[in-house]
């Protein structure tokens, strides 16, 4: 299985997402080329809700470039929700939770089955 890697800036521009939606949820769906997540396209609606997960998949552009998602919980615990293992394998294969205070210690990716994976950082 391919590895996938994220350029900092936009893991940068993922935490200062979660800190402006804060206390609210932000969606994202990442695309990548060549192996590497370069893009984002913020998921249309608040993804306000944790809980609820009430967010439509339908509505949202995937498409072939796309790696997965990334997603902030305000809560500060980065690990993935009953709604989050259910939503992660319909958008892709590797998927960002991003906690409290939004910052390069609070941050995991895991993949579509809720494993653990360790995503490298590119420059
Ligand atoms: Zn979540």
């Amino acid at each position: 299985m391919p590895e996938m890697k994220i350029r900092r800036e936009l893991l940068e521009m993922l935490f200062a997402l979660g800190k402006a939606e804060h206390p609210n949820e932000f969606l994202a769906i990442l695309k990548a080329k060549d192996g590497i997540i370069e893009e984002l396209e913020l998921a249309p609606g608040t993804y306000s809700n944790e809980n609820s997960a009430s967010f439509s998949i339908d509505m949202m552009p995937l498409s072939t470039d796309t790696a997965g998602s990334a997603h902030s919980h305000p809560c500060g615990l980065v690990r993935p929700s009953d709604a989050d293992l259910k939503m992660f394998p319909k958008i892709g294969r590797f998927h960002i939770i991003i906690g409290t205070p939004y910052n390069n210690d609070t941050w995991r990716a895991f993949r579509a089955n809720g494993d653990p994976y360790d995503m490298e950082v590119v420059d």
